[in-house]
């Protein structure tokens, strides 16, 4: 065991340093290190009276708030094992989710009261609700305030190294969401890893926690910013003004965003006047972004400095980083960086040997911040893990200076008339269109070509494209077979809890009804 690898490890530390500091900032709500270390000790000891135990399971499922923060902590301090529930599932696959972890607590806000009779129904799992929503304790359920005010502090029950951590759901994008087990080293190697690659989050600073928390984006974010000290600035949800806001409001440092709030941050009308001069790291990841997104964005944060994170859950979830000075270089612009500090990727082949530099093979990881496997799927954590290596699903290339670049998803690569065409490509090419402000590019069933290429686009405000125009556009930037034969514009697409666009929703229409009527 190692005990130096402790998740509630930075909270004793920041008591020690600076207890006055604000911890949490939500809202209104300012809460000291002091008073939070006070409070997940009291959570923790109301954790052990409802019978939390050693590797016990607590899940969470709430929108973004500072008592978000102190459930991370006051679970691991009672022993147990943090397991939080993906916002947007259905009251069904919440409940296949607590029956799958075991989770016999469950704590939910206001938001997500109005599922709980449909989830209990199907989790007879869970014995104890408690409320940790402001609004008023409904009846049969705890509340969060109460267990806090009725309950002695408890000591720390000093869980950590190899021993788990918490259980995180992937983000659903490609399938049924997986449980990945965790471990507190896993988190803590990724987090150091990325913080010692250089300017990734200000010491001390202010994080906004603006991606949806549950996820491990944001969730390694949270481990990272509790690593170099400093406070965690909440807002409820993403949304363009209230990002723009709690930026301004409270001076934020530092914030974690996927592509798809960055789209919507940078084109928003509603955030164009705010001061976001108090940024200085702009972390983004999890999905793939496009350089046109990734040039507003640069116009919009003239004094932010950007970091790209590649990676996956399984992963705790960083992979490669790739660094603001590398954001600098022309020729390095589609790439995802490289290994971070903690990890050694490789590229390989369909039998795991390794590809020459600058083929396209499967990206591979290895390093103290795999996960220990799959919760209750030993035989796709074997799989995911063979040789030792994280088998990430996703297409990639090295260069000679081991940078990498995500070509597409395994899954989401299109095969036309025996051509390989990745998605991604198409969409950075679309996404150049001034009318285009994003977009999605699946493969559809078509009797010719086995495969077509089909975009589904939306317009920028105002833009109604033609396909014929954006085909042209495409052809001017790549390969003509890559282009587009069909085009289909909509107000939105489909995005998942972790914010990412849901390509398999996209292509399951196409591969059920045939012709939809697009141009
Ligand atoms: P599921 O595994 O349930 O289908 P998911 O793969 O989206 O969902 P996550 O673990 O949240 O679950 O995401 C990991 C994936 O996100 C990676 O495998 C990769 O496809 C994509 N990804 C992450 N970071 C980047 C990045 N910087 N650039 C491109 N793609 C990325
Ligand atoms: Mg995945």
């Amino acid at each position: 065991e190692d005990p130096a690898m402790e998740i509630t490890q930075a909270l004793h530390r920041a008591v020690q340093q600076t207890p006055e500091r604000p911890a949490t900032i939500a809202g209104e709500r300012v809460r000291t290190w002091a008073e939070c270390r006070d409070r997940v000790a009291r959570l923790a000891g109301a954790l052990h009276a409802l019978g939390v135990g050693p590797g016990d399971r607590v899940a969470m499922l709430s929108l973004n708030s500072d008592r978000y923060h102190e459930y991370l902590l006051a679970v691991p301090w009672a022993g147990g094992v943090v397991t939080p529930v993906n916002i947007r599932w259905s009251p069904a696959e919440i409940a296949f989710s607590l029956e799958d972890a075991g989770a016999a607590i469950l704590l939910v806000d206001d938001t997500f009261v109005p599922a709980v009779p449909a989830v209990l129904a199907a989790a007879p799992v869970v014995r104890t609700v408690v409320h940790c929503g402001d609004g008023d304790v409904p009846e049969g359920m705890v509340s969060f305030e109460a267990l806090v005010a009725g309950h002695e502090p408890v000591p720390d029950a000093r869980r950590g190294g190899a021993e788990p951590y918490g259980i995180y759901y992937t983000g659903g994008t490609t399938g049924t969401p997986k449980g990945v087990v965790l471990s507190h080293a896993n988190l803590l190697a990724s987090a150091l890893g990325t913080a010692a690659s250089g300017s990734f989050m200000t010491p001390g600073g202010r994080l906004l926690h603006a991606a949806p928390m549950f996820h491990l984006a944001d969730g390694a974010a949270w481990v990272a910013r509790n690593v170099v000290g400093g406070t965690h600035v909440i807002v409820p949800m993403f949304t363009p003004a209230g990002v723009a806001d709690a930026m301004a409001r409270h001076e934020v440092t530092d914030v974690l965003l996927v592509p798809t709030m960055i789209q919507m941050l940078v084109d928003a009308p509603e955030a164009a006047e705010a001061d976001l001069s108090s940024l200085r790291n702009l972390i983004y990841g999890a999905s793939p972004i496009s350089e046109a997104v990734l040039e507003r964005a640069a116009k919009r944060l003239p004094a932010a400095e950007f970091t790209q994170a590649y990676g996956m859950t399984e992963l705790s979830p960083v992979a490669t980083l790739f660094s603001p000075a590398d954001h600098a270089v022309d020729r390095l612009r589609r790439s995802a960086g490289r290994a971070a500090p903690h990890s050694e990727v490789r590229i390989v082949d369909k039998d795991d040997r390794e590809v020459p530099r600058g083929m396209v093979g499967e990206i591979v990881c290895r390093g103290p911040h795999v996960m220990l496997g799959y919760w209750n799927r030993p035989e796709e954590t074997a799989t995911a893990l063979r040789g030792g290596w994280m088998h990430t699903g996703d297409g990639g290339r090295m260069d000679d200076e081991g940078y990498v670049y995500v070509v597409d998803r395994i899954k989401d690569m299109i095969v036309s008339g025996g051509e390989n065409v990745y998605s991604v490509e198409v969409e950075n090419a679309l996404a150049k269109h001034p009318d285009v402000a994003s977009c999605a590019v699946i493969g559809v069933p078509d009797d010719e070509w086995g495969e077509r290429v089909h975009a589904v686009v939306v317009p920028a405000a105002g833009a109604s494209p033609t396909a014929d125009a954006l085909r042209e556009h495409v052809k001017g930037l790549i390969a003509g077979y890559k282009a587009p034969r069909t085009v289909e514009l909509r107000d939105a697409l489909p995005i998942s809890g972790a914010g990412k666009i849901l390509k398999r929703e996209l292509r399951a229409e196409h591969w059920q009804a045939a012709d939809r009527g697009v141009s």
